[in-house]
């Protein structure tokens, strides 16, 4: 009886990717109707264009042949070339990847990237695979897409457990199969092999970008302001860093085992010593709080930075934050952002403040097509003066069309998709 009654882990996680993929239906609709286009743009720009699955037989090291399942959205190339990570988990699903890509979308139009969204996925569990069996999975996967992917069609990247060894040899790959070197094929790959500087902290530093931009909208001083951050992995390790060497108090940080919380400041720089691969520290402390307890602490900038979901119609009364930015994909429902933008919390929007990523792989692309690379400081430069003024143009949206920020992000990023569908003559 039980058994029916609880749901299992597998039925939660597709009742969340379907929520992720509705919600965000609903707020392009919404966007797009707000911009004065008609039915049949939502039609168009509410599912992927093309979505391949494939089967991938791959030889593990007991000699067994294992089959994976994977998968490649295309949301939108009006623009240009699609352009997504590739997602490597036991709980990837259909919707999920057709829902990344169509954040994808969005945020190279809200960062006016000449892309539109694509995203990968392969149901697997790397931390249980040897490295072997993970280079011919990447490789096989690399084959059996190949006829829809390339330089100037579909641009891959690293996500979800996926990093720039795999990228690596997903490159080269492809290099094989198309008998030329094709660096620009995929992006997130090691300097040597063509990456770019500033790829591995980019989407912190776009976090960081647009919290600085929100405080100075909020009149709120970065020094000694008080900082919560739900998530300790790439993104929320080094935001934490950056906005401690900014000045601010980190006063909360969380992992998926709990939360720590000192009103003083936690030492940042030993908890990035402490913390594991997977961005687990609290383990190694006692007096831990709750995520939820996290999540409504008394502080100026919250910021999920672990996954979807955490900001609900349950809790959004008692967070005490004044800005919210989403460094984490769907952290916060569409009720709770109701709730928030009310309570007259700014809110911005994950694919608003995590576009920093997309964004310096993009200047990855472009390097590797040019053949000319970039110092550090021309990335960092290059990347701050475009999420300072994508989140400008944003806010000013939002100001004048007296719009949430997530709703007019929407509007920004469905507009150019929807542009160059209408000029190319689609619709
Ligand atoms: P990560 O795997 O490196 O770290 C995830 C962190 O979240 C870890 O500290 C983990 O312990 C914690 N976590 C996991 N489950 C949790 C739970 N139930 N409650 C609280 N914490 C939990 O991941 P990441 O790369 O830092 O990504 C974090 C979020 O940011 C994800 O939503 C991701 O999609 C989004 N994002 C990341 C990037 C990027 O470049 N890393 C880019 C865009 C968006």
């Amino acid at each position: 009886m039980e058994a029916t009654l609880n749901k299992t882990n597998n039925e939660v996680k597709q009742e969340e990717s379907l929520n992720l993929f509705t919600s965000t239906q609903i707020v392009i609709k919404d966007a797009l109707e707000k911009l004065g286009y008609a039915e049949e743009f939502y039609e168009l720009l509410k599912e992927p264009l093309r979505m391949l699955t494939v089967r991938i037989p791959v030889k593990m090291d007991d000699g067994r042949v294992e089959i994976f399942t994977g998968y490649r959205a295309q949301h939108n190339d009006a623009v240009g070339p699609t352009k997504g990570g590739i997602r490597f988990h036991p709980e990837v699903d259909e919707d999920e990847v057709k829902a990344l890509s169509i954040w994808m979308s969005l945020k190279c139009g809200i960062v006016d990237l000449p892309y539109g969204g694509g995203k990968g996925g392969i149901i697997c569990d790397p931390r249980q695979m040897s490295f072997g069996e993970l280079e011919r999975l990447s490789r096989g996967y690399v084959r059996a897409i190949s006829q829809i992917v390339g330089p100037t069609k579909d641009i891959p990247a690293p996500d979800v457990y996926t990093n720039s060894q795999i990228m690596s040899w997903m490159m080269d790959e492809y290099s094989r199969l198309r008998e030329n070197d094709s660096p620009g094929f995929i992006t997130g790959k090691p300097l040597v092999l063509g990456g770019s500087h500033g790829r591995e902290t980019a989407t912190a530093q776009g976090v960081t970008i647009c919290i600085e931009e929100a405080a100075k909208k909020k009149g709120i001083d970065l020094v000694g302001a008080r900082v919560v951050i739900q998530g300790f992995g790439n993104a929320g390790s080094f935001l934490a860093k950056f906005m401690h060497d900014a000045g601010a108090k980190v006063i909360g940080i969380s992992d998926a085992l709990g939360a720590l919380y000192n009103p003083d400041g936690l030492d940042i720089n030993y908890l990035l010593d402490c913390r594991d691969s997977f961005g687990t520290v609290t383990n190694q402390f006692e007096n831990t709080i709750t995520n939820q307890e996290l999540l409504e602490l008394e502080c100026d900038i919250l910021v999920p930075a672990a996954i979807s979901n955490q900001i609900t119609a349950t809790n959004a009364h008692n967070i005490k934050a004044s800005i919210i930015v989403e460094a984490a994909n769907g952290p916060t429902t569409l009720e709770a952002t109701k709730i928030l933008t009310e309570r007259e919390i700014l809110l911005v929007p994950d694919v608003l403040a995590s576009s920093g990523g997309v964004t310096v792989s993009y200047f990855e692309w472009v390097q590797n097509n040019q053949g000319y690379y970039w110092s550090e400081e021309e990335v960092a430069e290059k990347l701050r003066s475009i999420i300072v003024r994508s989140f400008n143009n944003v806010y000013d949206l939002s100001q004048s069309r007296d719009v949430n920020m997530r709703l007019a992000a929407y509007m920004v990023g469905a507009r150019k998709m929807a542009e160059a569908s209408h000029f190319r003559g689609w619709v």
